[in-house]
């Protein structure tokens, strides 16, 4: 048998987990769990390079937990980590910081919406994110990174770092893939905003039923359609957009006659949305709560996560000295 492919992927301690998050990443990510050796970090030291409130951000960092072992990754088929619980990420960042010219940085699109939201308060560790992120693929040496679109740009970063590193100290690091799911680029309930935790524009993938309807009821469609007796256009339909996430095709087929022939009123058509979204959702929230309720069965995946994680990124990190001429081991 040949060894399974490996993939790594991070999330963000950042807020709460949303259906953008599950449709561009996550659901990717349990499809995956059987084909690939699978690594998947809490990136706590990626959440903290912009301002955050130090008194929350252990019960997001559990939450974040919670939520992605709920969705589908189950600890005995992969091994899902704390990245602070693995320094050996830190340590390749900054052997990879030695490899990566300053001026590529400051152009990554992330860098500058966050720059932005931060105003006057941009840290030297916002610059750097995608170093860190190099170095959390990198050290698994992983074959492929399962992400949003938005996320695209820094995996081709990532790809130029592991290039650069084999081409000026040998060939050590697998160049990875971007693997993009199949919600590539959920937008934000406002329809202005791709879907972040950090903008308040998301339906969560824990959130009760009643909280999800309070946001959709309201949420903009297309903007043309003034009247129910008028005809919709489902192509500048934010809601539209969601559908095709869960709503089987035959049923979207209908929704698209029903919305160009004013046969379906748009709070009509959220309900639709709405019930085939709790078909996903409802599950994960069950057993999200049971989580709750075995808090060790979380806390052992993520000591034994970290122990697996880690036992690799040890041998990653001293081979990489090795390569760029440190004394490795004394
Ligand atoms: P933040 O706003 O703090 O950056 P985020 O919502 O962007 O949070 P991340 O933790 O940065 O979430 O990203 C986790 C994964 O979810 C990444 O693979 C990212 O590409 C994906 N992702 C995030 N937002 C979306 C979205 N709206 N649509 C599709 N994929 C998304
Ligand atoms: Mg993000």
């Amino acid at each position: 048998m040949t060894a399974r492919k490996r993939i790594f992927s991070g999330i963000q301690p950042s807020g709460t987990i949303h259906i953008g998050n599950y449709f561009g990443a996550i659901e990717n990510w349990v499809r995956l769990l059987n084909e690939y050796e699978c690594f998947f970090g809490i990136v706590d030291y990626h959440a903290i390079t912009v301002s955050y409130d130090p008194a929350l951000m252990q019960r997001r960092i559990w939450e974040a937990a919670l939520d992605n072992i709920a969705a589908g990754l189950d600890p005995a088929r992969c091994t899902i980590f704390i990245q602070s619980h693995v320094p050996e990420h830190t340590e390749l960042c900054w052997l990879l910081n030695c490899v990566t010219p300053m001026g590529e940085l400051g152009r990554m699109t992330q860098f500058k919406e966050k720059s932005e939201q931060e105003r006057g308060n941009v840290t030297a560790g916002l610059l750097n994110y995608p170093i860190l992120q190099a170095a959390d693929i990198l050290i698994y040496k992983a074959d492929a990174v399962p992400v949003g679109e938005d996320q695209a740009q820094h995996i081709e970063f990532s790809r130029e770092v592991a290039r650069r590193f084999n081409s000026r100290f040998g060939d050590y690091f697998p160049v990875p893939k971007t693997l993009i799911g199949r919600g590539a680029r959920v937008m934000g309930i406002d329809g202005e905003a791709k879907m972040s935790k950090s903008l308040e524009n998301f339906i969560g993938v824990g959130e009760e039923p009643d909280a999800i309807w309070e946001k959709l009821r309201p949420a903009k469609t297309d903007e043309a359609r003034k009247r129910r007796s008028d005809p919709g256009n489902p192509d500048r339909c934010n809601i539209f957009s969601y559908h095709k996430l869960v709503t089987p095709d035959g049923e979207v087929r209908e929704i698209v006659k029903g919305c160009t022939t004013a046969g379906i009123g748009c709070l009509d058509c959220k309900k639709i949305f709405f019930n085939n979204l709790r078909k996903v959702l409802d599950p994960i929230r069950e057993r999200r709560q049971e989580l709750e309720r075995n808090p060790e069965i979380v806390r052992e995946a993520l000591r034994e996560g970290a122990r697996k994680a880690r036992a690799i990124a040890e041998v990653t990190v001293a081979g990489a000295k090795k390569f760029m001429g440190l004394l490795s081991d004394f």
